[in-house]
């Protein structure tokens, strides 16, 4: 039923095919042509979708409210990390769609916009080590960053923050090791430019929220004021949908 990422879906007519043949011969061009003929598709299978969603009505079904992550920073998700909202994050990080950052995004500034209290100044991505981000050609948090920066009126700050260490990856480790392998693993670039600005936090999935506490603190350490965070999807959360907010400084 659903075909894998990046085929030809069916129903697609000959140019599509076409575009989509030259595209899997590693045409990134021809790639971006065939996404700006084709109808929408969803994000997660591959089959056309309203424009207006970035899923269609079958895969949308498998998307779940959020939980509340554990931790101090508020973090605030979409959806938990399931279903379509899990295979689009994959999509998106490990089958070479960058194009899916767009209407992934659109969905994270939405949250963001219903949670927010208050300003933020500046939208900051967790930052791949740049190892990581030249093996996969780009940051998927910064392209999902930039609708919410967009949204907010605010600054996006995509290369505010750098992962001056490559840690394992945080899938693997559990809650405990997770802390201890960020732990210093991001700093600031330019931080005297950080003082007192309101910040947002931007990353595709939160499990323990670890990540983003370590980007936090490196934001805080330079004086700027990290508000929290919001992420496509939740992993691991604990599962009653609970309202966060994101608060500003001054607001109550
Ligand atoms: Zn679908």
């Amino acid at each position: 039923m659903c075909e894998p990422p990046g085929g030809a879906p069916p129903g697609a007519t000959r140019l599509e095919r076409l575009l989509g043949a030259l595209s899997a011969s590693g045409h990134r061009g021809l790639s971006l042509l065939r996404d700006a003929l084709s109808p929408p598709r969803c994000a997660a299978c591959g089959e056309p979708a309203p424009a207006s969603a970035p899923f269609c009505a079958g895969c949308l079904a498998t998307v779940e409210p959020p939980g509340a992550a554990d931790g101090g920073l508020p973090i605030v998700g979409y959806g938990a990390y399931g279903g379509a909202l899990r295979q689009a994050v994959q999509n998106l990080k490990y089958h070479d769609r960058p194009e899916l950052g767009a209407p992934l995004g659109a969905l994270v500034a939405e949250v963001a916009r219903g949670s927010l209290q208050g300003r933020v100044e500046l939208v900051v991505p967790v930052p791949l080590h740049p190892r990581r981000l030249a093996e996969r050609g780009y940051n998927q948090a910064a392209l999902l960053a930039r609708p919410v920066a967009r949204a907010l009126g605010a600054a996006l700050g995509a290369l505010v923050l750098e992962r001056s260490r490559d840690t394992a990856a945080q899938a693997r480790l559990a809650g405990r090791d997770r802390l201890a392998n960020v732990a210093g693993a991001f700093h600031a670039r330019r931080p005297e430019r950080l003082a007192g600005r309101t910040v947002l936090l931007v990353d595709d999935v939160a499990t323990t929220g670890a990540t983003l506490s370590a980007c936090a603190a490196a934001l805080a350490a330079t004086g700027a004021v990290p508000i929290g965070a919001v992420v496509v999807a939740l992993a691991g959360a604990r599962r009653e949908p609970q309202v966060v907010s994101l608060r500003a400084p001054g607001c109550r």
